[in-house]
């Protein structure tokens, strides 16, 4: 990952490093933990829930990666520090909602569907700007980027025109919204987290490279 932000000539502070933990047991993530991980990305709430209860004397940071229905919000809003898939207004009228009665600022990203790929989640490129304007008016909501999860590509170089639209999108978005700064970009996984840090990501979201060997898919 230094080598990575090296190349391009940046601070590689500014890049964090998202275990994810999804179908990970227990004693792995307390591996990976010993290891020196502090940030930890689940997919579902449910397994995320157990996990946190058992792991809860270790300082670590847990952020939601994968797809958040609305009736699981609640529980969200009060295990997770990062929601990386707001992906709706509905679902962001219920997180502001929970901010309210938390009395917190609920930290989210919004996924965004580059590929426009009808089996996952995420907002189309033309619903983005859109959306922000509609989540202005809510007081507890705190979009502070965007998250992308771009098409497979074998050669993890043809994933670079995705990142690097994602950013553009961002300085867009960031720019005819400025009341959301936007300083995150949720891109780049095991095999394409190298190329998403030259084009500028600030959260990768590595599994396999981490826990191949652990890992029950
Ligand atoms: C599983 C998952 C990852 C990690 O993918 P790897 O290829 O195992 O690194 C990253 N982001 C999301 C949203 C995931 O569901």
């Amino acid at each position: 990952m230094a080598e990575a932000a090296h190349r391009v000539g940046r601070d590689p502070d500014e890049v964090e490093l998202i275990a994810v933990t999804k179908t990970v047991q227990v004693p792995a993530i307390r591996e990976a933990i010993d290891a020196g991980v502090t940030l930890l990305g689940e997919n579902r709430v449910q397994e995320a829930s157990d996990k946190i209860a058992l792991l809860s004397m270790f300082p670590i940071t847990w952020h939601l990666i994968g797809h958040l229905q609305t009736n699981k919000s609640r529980p969200a809003t009060e295990l997770f520090d990062l929601i990386h898939s707001l992906d709706s207004l509905k679902l962001a009228a219920a997180l502001d909602r929970h901010g309210v009665s938390l009395g917190k600022q609920i930290r989210v990203l919004v996924e965004v569907n580059l590929g426009g790929e009808s089996s996952k989640a995420g907002v189309l490129e033309h619903d983005l700007l859109p959306l922000l304007h509609a989540c202005q008016g809510f007081t507890h909501l705190a979009i502070e980027g965007l998250m992308a999860i771009p098409p497979f590509r074998r050669n993890p170089e043809d994933v670079r025109p995705s990142f690097r639209k994602l950013r553009l999108l961002r300085d867009e978005a960031a720019k005819t919204c400025p009341d959301y700064p936007l300083r995150h970009l949720s891109m780049g996984m095991s095999h394409d987290y190298e190329i998403a840090i030259e084009e500028g990501a600030t959260l990768v979201r590595v599994g396999t490279a981490i826990f191949e060997a652990k890992s029950v898919v």
